[in-house]
Formats: structure tokens, C-alpha cells, sequence
């Protein structure tokens, strides 16, 4: 699904999307639920991309739906697999997820797990702006590139509304209060579209300040 030029949300993640980005290289954005390997790689050569084209794959942070294919598209194109620091010690299992997702990652045990992962050492990779904006993981980071805001689990869309991921699961959000304050902080960029990784890309107007009006009335 193209959203602007150059800029796609791989249907074959739907669920928790994965989006590419064409620019002077191709950049992917999270690489979605485990055992989607085959579909991606044919929805990428569908857009006429090869998987060695793919010289980066961003990571927004370390639950399974999100570094679910990250090892086995590694492996096809060569990328470099970029994480925050924080975050890169459960990617990598030297750290046990907290509550449901150490559950959640227990029965995904075959998931393969990334041998190389490389912190995040700049502000920015290419043209595409790196935000750290931790609370539902303590790395958790959010990427801008023009008008597009890529949120991973920052936000979701429920059907049209930006809403924050729900938190009575427990473990879900690592810190509640770094949650509010990074939706706050992200507030301050201006951007066209929220691509999230979980409901569709959502094209905003006052959507995040609604947002904002929501959580303040929690
Ligand atoms: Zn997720």
C-alpha cells in the first residue's frame, strides 16, 4: 500500500505493519509478526526491490510482533538491524521481556533471534529523523521522514482514532508516564500521516491533539 511516493505499509504485516521507504537507499521499518519472511520478500519484489537493495532495517523497539522476521530479513539483504541500546538486550534474549510478552515470546521460542544488532548512534540514518520516545519499551523510538511519522507502538488507530496502546495487560507499557511524556514530546513535529504498526496509516489534521485531550482526561 503506497502512502506517498517512495513510502510503502507492506500489507503482507498487516497486523503490525512494516513500511518501506525509498530513499537514496531503501530503509525498512519494522519487520512485523514471526513467519512472514516469504510474503514480504514478495511484496517487496512486487514494488521492484530487491531484498539486497534494503541497506537498514529500523527497529522501534523489542516486542516479537515487531522484530518477528528481523533475523531471517537480515539474513536475505545484508542490512544493517538498528535498535536503541535500551532495547537491543531483549531483541537480542540476554534480557527477559516483562509480564505477558515473556509469555507471549516463550511460545514463539523458534523465533530466530538477530546475531547483530546496532544501537542507534546519530539523530538521523539517511533522511529519516530518529525520535526516542520510550515508554511502552524503554527503547522505544518513533522515526519522521518528510510529512510521515512512523510510531511503531507509540500510538495505535482504532478505527480512526489515535489512541494509546492500553496498558491493563500487564507489562504492556514498560512506563506509563514516559509514554504520556514521549506522546507529548512528538506532539511538538509537525507531520501529514501517523503510520502505526498496529490499525491503518491514518492521515491527521487535530488527531494527535485529541489524542493529547484524551490521555490528559485519563
Ligand atoms: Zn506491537
Amino acid at each position: 500500500m503506497k502512502i506517498e511516493e517512495n513510502v510503502y505499509a507492506l500489507k503482507s504485516t498487516k497486523g503490525s505493519y512494516a513500511y518501506l521507504i525509498k530513499d537514496k537507499e531503501t530503509i525498512l521499518i519494522d519487520t512485523g509478526q514471526p513467519g512472514k519472511v516469504k510474503n514480504i520478500l514478495k511484496e517487496i519484489d512486487s514494488i521492484n526491490i530487491k531484498p539486497k537493495n534494503i541497506k537498514h532495517i529500523l527497529l522501534t523497539h523489542h516486542d516479537v510482533d515487531h522484530i518477528g522476521n528481523a533475523a531471517l530479513l537480515q539474513e536475505e539483504t545484508g542490512a544493517t538491524l538498528w535498535a536503541l541500546k535500551e532495547d537491543i538486550p531483549y531483541i537480542l534474549g540476554d534480557k527477559s521481556r516483562p509480564g505477558l510478552k515473556k509469555i507471549v515470546a516463550g511460545l514463539l521460542m523458534r523465533v530466530k533471534k538477530p546475531e547483530k544488532v546496532k544501537a542507534y548512534n546519530s539523530q538521523e540514518i539517511d533522511d529519516i529523523k530518529i525520535i526516542q520516545t520510550p515508554g511502552h519499551t524503554p527503547g522505544h523510538v518513533s522515526f519522521l521522514y518528510k510529512d510521515i511519522l512512523f510510531a511503531g507502538d507509540l500510538v495505535r488507530n482504532d478505527k480512526g482514532v489515535l489512541k494509546k496502546i492500553p496498558s491493563f495487560l500487564p507489562g504492556m507499557n514498560a512506563d506509563e508516564e514516559s509514554l504520556k511524556e514521549s506522546i507529548l514530546k512528538v506532539s511538538e513535529y509537525s507531520f501529514k500521516w501517523v503510520c502505526p504498526a498496529h490499525g491503518e496509516p491514518l492521515k491527521v489534521k487535530d488527531e494527535w491533539k485529541q489524542l493529547l485531550n484524551n490521555i490528559a482526561g485519563n
